[in-house]
């Protein structure tokens, strides 16, 4: 487990709600949030928006299809085809037993 960077929150763009401190997700994020998505570990969605299960199983098909190497190129492909979408990456370095880093995929419905 990556310990996480002081201060390094994501933090979302709309209503400026803390979505992830890379410590623990919050479990009920703004309404903004659709879906997101950690590459840590082997990768996973760690929290899938209302309405959005579908979208999210179908981007999981794609990318076991071969469609996608990543999630997280499903869904920046998901940010291009909805403009209203705003993915937010942020990456955090840590150490636990070596260095280690994992990247954060938040895509958010913007107005
Ligand atoms: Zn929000």
């Amino acid at each position: 487990m990556c310990k996480k960077n002081d201060g390094l929150k994501v933090i979302c763009p709309i209503c400026n709600q803390v979505i992830s401190d890379f410590e623990e997700y919050i479990s009920d994020p703004c309404e903004h949030v659709l879906l997101i998505y950690t590459d840590a570990v082997c990768g996973e969605f760690v929290h899938i928006g209302a309405g959005m299960e579908t979208v999210a199983s179908e981007m999981e098909y794609s990318v076991e299809e071969g469609d996608y190497d990543y999630l997280s190129d499903a869904m920046k492909h998901y940010e291009q085809l909805y403009p209203e979408c705003i993915m937010v990456e942020t990456e955090t370095e840590g150490m636990s037993c070596g260095p280690c880093s994992n990247t954060e995929y938040v895509l958010i419905k913007g107005q």
